[in-house]
């Protein structure tokens, strides 16, 4: 049985008993194997078994987390002259990588007949564990920052037990260690249990690239837990790598979901950018939309700000002699769900390239009469509305409504007409009035 030793004494622990925490020293346990890599039977992260601690409990909880697609990219990397590859973790049960570590939370708590737990988290790890917990059968409380992106808000609501709305992560932390007397266990990020799943992407990674290179993955820094545990696992399997963290500027409403004032595992972090191991890079909102928009103009991939953070850092790196590494950006949170994500990313589009008009019911109607018909007159416009579609307009709103349509580009002057003493301007419609009609 493989044994979960603490980061700072270097103490063991084994399976006898639930933990949180090394019981020494109160410092951080992580499970460690060293040597060989071996994939078996089951589903989900199971199929790693022999690699984690966790293997020996049952009955095992699985959504089919895991497996997650790793993707050459075809523009970016030949732009750059890096070997670079994105690793899909929104393709797991709720969208992001958590629910590697949540399977084997999920499978521990059960097995340790933990019943309820309070869960304080910036958005993902409460999705996330409590959508296994409910698997598990077994309740969950969540504290989360009111400001999390509408659609998290809705998915705690749906698969936790209870929620409570605080003002930011670092409140939902105090407020969940308090409340620990009404339930058996309060999940923090750095539970080994959870962390014990998450070495699965490592595995995962080392796998279908080899060993033979050096490895560069980058990763959203967050509370610094998934840098730690990738690191761990390369260093056991003895790969030269070097963990590229990206963490969220602090003024980014984009990335607020990745954005942590202190790293819970500084201390630790610290002593691996001291190292070498593990370097920081900070990335803001503009940086993290445009490699956004950058994913699927270049590579053709979906994925939001949160996910696309990790291109914009390796675009810092470019040019710094990172070309004999193996490099993996790693793709996990909102893919661009997130009603306030996709109106920053419509008003960048809308401003530079083709413009995103969503057209008025009288302006469609306008189109369509000139469509059909010949170039006309705002006058016969108003008359035609009025008559044939039984809209009583003003005259003046329809004259406006053309000056916007030709500002638009979608009518355009081809010659005037006088009538008594005023000239009109003869419109018809353009080639793009009419693609924006069909
Ligand atoms: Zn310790």
């Amino acid at each position: 049985m493989l044994k979960l030793r603490c980061v700072r004494c270097g103490h063991e622990v084994g399976g006898v008993e639930y933990v949180s925490s090394c019981p020494q020293c109160g410092g951080l346990l992580i499970t460690r194997a060293s040597g060989c890599l071996r994939k078996g039977k089951g589903s989900g992260v199971w199929v790693w078994g022999n690699g984690l601690f966790t293997s020996f409990m049952t009955p095992r909880v699985t959504l089919g987390e895991g497996n997650t697609p790793l993707i050459k990219s075809v523009k970016i990397g030949r732009s750059t002259g890096l070997t670079l590859y994105f690793k899909d973790e929104t393709k797991n049960p709720s969208g992001s990588f958590i629910d590697r570590g949540s399977a084997t939370l999920a499978t521990a708590l059960k097995y340790f007949k933990i019943r309820s737990v309070v869960v304080p988290s910036t958005g993902d790890l409460s999705i996330s564990v409590s959508t296994y917990l409910r698997r598990a059968g077994i309740s969950s409380k969540a504290y989360v920052p009111s400001s999390v992106t509408l659609s998290k808000a809705y998915k705690t609501l749906l698969v936790s037990d209870r929620v409570k709305f605080v003002d930011s992560y670092e409140e939902a932390l105090v407020k969940a260690l308090k409340s620990t007397q009404f339930y058996d266990a309060a999940i923090l990020p750095t539970n080994p249990f959870l962390i014990d799943g998450y070495r699965t992407v490592a595995f995962e990674l080392v796998y279908s690239l080899g060993r033979e290179r050096p490895l560069m993955v980058v990763v959203p820094i967050g509370d610094g837990v998934l840098a730690l545990s990738i690191h761990y696992v390369l260093e056991d399997l003895g790969i030269h790598h070097k963990i590229l963290g990206v963490r969220a500027c602090k003024e980014s409403p984009l990335l607020r979901d990745i954005y942590v004032a202190k790293p819970m595992l500084q201390e630790y972090l610290k002593e691996l950018e001291d190292s070498g191991f593990i370097e920081v890079i900070n990335v803001c909102d503009d940086e993290a939309l445009e490699a956004s928009e950058f994913m699927v103009k270049k590579e053709g991939f979906l994925v939001g700000p949160v996910g696309a953070s990790c291109v914009a850092a390796l675009k810092k790196l470019v040019g710094e002699g990172r070309k004999d590494f193996v490099t993996v950006a790693l793709m996990s949170g909102d893919p661009l769900q997130d009603p306030y994500v996709i109106k920053a990313l419509l008003e960048r589009t809308a401003g530079r390239e083709e413009q995103i008009v969503t057209l008025g019911f009288t302006k469609m109607k306008i189109l369509e009469i000139l469509a059909y018909g010949n170039p006309a007159h705002p006058y016969v416009l108003w008359k035609e509305l009025k008559q044939k579609h039984g809209l009583n307009l003003n005259r003046r709103s329809v004259y406006k409504h053309v000056e916007e349509l030709i500002s638009l580009g979608f009518l355009k002057v081809v010659g005037h007409e006088r009538v008594g003493g005023r000239i009109r301007k003869i419109v018809t419609i353009t080639e793009q009035g009419l693609k924006h009609l069909t």
